[in-house]
């Protein structure tokens, strides 16, 4: 047999459906707000953890509880090929971090605050928000009981927000209490959703007896108005959990923190008790909630740890730079310090002296390149420099080479007035460039 004398092509490859490359200008993006999460979690003192993106089925099932949508149908779960071990692409990551935290026994010393930013996996149907592996950046504050640590991290997330200028999320609150007061709840729970059954659905009606309180978590409309009536879990709380919830809004009010209590808001995970929340925005359809959180006092006894609280938040990375997208402000984030207009392709060696002095005084900077050997007009660098959301053009132009100086001229309103500067002043000017942050 012959072979064929021209192959056919090969056929093109694809990414995983519901699974996104991150190509610039989107990836400048990215990378630009985990600069601002990670300075904002050292100025709160919390630490990154990273712990591993598979970890043994049993974490997840054992720790999210066996009735919740991620155990029931959307882990990516296989088998190791050498001992059959079932193994799991990371869903969250709080179960990682509790197993991570006992394994190496760093509450033994006391409290630990963490956080991470990193991939999750989820088997979900793909749309806007909702993908199959999805960024999230998560707060955990291990071994701390107290309501005041619970108002940290919701004051860690609105700093976040602030720093972000993001004004439209809404925050939630509510208490789960703890799990006798749920065991009432529950009873007076599935005695009036058995008296509504037909108005249920599928889902509801399977969770009936196994997991009523997820019922109050449906995304169904048809379901909304049961859900409504149905008996509220913080009629059932006593003292001392109503004090811990009472504890966290005087300081969430004496922080000039706005929020509502929602009695209805539950968490799609088991591990949750006392203090739950959410961060939602009405700007992204239904995939509204950005970030969401509560107490697990539980889950460390849970997965063989000595008992101790814990408590945190995780935030949805994709959803917050669609946010950030639909408000116009990701340009920003990612735009250059200066944008370097540069008249004489020969007089680059000294330029480029002078950028790489302003790159160090922490300015960054983008320059001008020539193209098939030749500058671009001064009038279409002007345009470049622009559109690369530089809030300063620094002006090379033949005057100011010939003066070894420089002419700064803003870009944006607020930027002050034009101005030039001699090259050998540069460690007193350049500084002013840098962007405040
Ligand atoms: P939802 O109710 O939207 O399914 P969830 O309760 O499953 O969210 P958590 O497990 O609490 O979400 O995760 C915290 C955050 O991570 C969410 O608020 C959301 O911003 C983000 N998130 C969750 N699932 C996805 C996904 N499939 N794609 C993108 N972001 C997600
Ligand atoms: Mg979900």
């Amino acid at each position: 047999m012959s072979r064929p004398q021209t192959p056919a092509p090969a056929a093109r490859l694809n990414g995983v459906k519901g699974m996104n490359d991150v190509l610039p200008p989107n990836s400048a993006a990215v990378e630009a707000l985990e600069a601002r999460v990670r300075r904002l979690m050292a100025r709160y003192a919390y630490r990154n953890i990273r712990t591993p993106i598979v970890e043994h089925t049993q974490l997840f099932t054992r720790g999210l509880g066996e009735v919740t949508d991620i155990v029931e149908k959307e882990m990516y779960t296989f088998e190791d090929r050498l001992n059959g071990d079932s193994l799991t692409l990371r869903p969250e990551c709080t179960a990682g971090v509790v197993r991570a935290v006992v394994e190496h026994a760093m509450l033994y010393d006391g409290g630990k605050r963490l956080y991470y930013i990193g991939p999750m996996f989820r088997h979900e149907r793909p749309q806007r928000g909702r993908y199959r592996q999805f960024d999230q950046v998560g707060a955990e504050a291990l071994g701390f009981g107290g309501a005041e640590v619970d108002a940290e991290l919701i004051l860690l997330a609105v700093a976040l927000w602030q720093d972000l200028g993001l004004s439209d999320l809404r925050l939630e609150i509510n208490s789960l209490g703890q799990p006798a007061e749920r065991l009432q709840h529950r009873r007076a729970l599935i005695e009036y959703l058995e008296q509504h059954a037909e108005l249920l659905d599928e889902d509801a009606r399977r969770r009936l007896h196994s997991n009523p309180l997820r019922i109050l978590d449906t995304k169904n409309p048809a379901l909304q108005p049961v859900v409504a009536a149905a008996p509220r879990l913080l009629d059932f709380l006593g003292q001392d959990s109503l004090s811990h919830f009472n504890a966290l809004r005087s300081i969430l009010d004496a922080n000039a923190v706005a929020y509502s209590v929602n009695p209805r808001l539950v968490r799609g995970m088991d591990y949750y008790n006392l203090t739950v929340f959410e961060f939602v925005t009405d700007r992204l359809g239904a995939q509204g909630t950005v970030c969401a959180g509560g107490r697990y006092d539980y889950l460390i006894e849970q997965l063989g740890g000595k008992p101790a609280p814990a408590v945190g938040w995780a935030l949805g990375v994709d959803r917050l730079l669609e946010l950030l997208k639909d408000q116009g402000q990701e340009r920003l984030d990612m735009a250059p310090d200066a944008y370097a207009v540069v008249a004489d392709k020969n007089a680059m060696p000294q330029v480029l002296q002078q950028l790489q002095a302003l790159r160090a005084l922490g300015v960054s900077v983008q320059m001008q390149a020539s193209v098939d050997g030749v500058m671009a007009s001064l009038k279409s660098q002007f345009k470049r420099a622009d559109a690369s959301g530089a809030r300063f053009a620094l002006v090379f132009g033949a005057d100011e080479l010939s003066r070894q100086s420089v002419t700064i001229k803003p870009l944006r309103d607020g930027s002050g007035a034009q101005i030039s500067h001699a090259w050998a002043d540069i460690a007193t000017w350049g500084p002013t460039l840098q962007s405040p942050t």
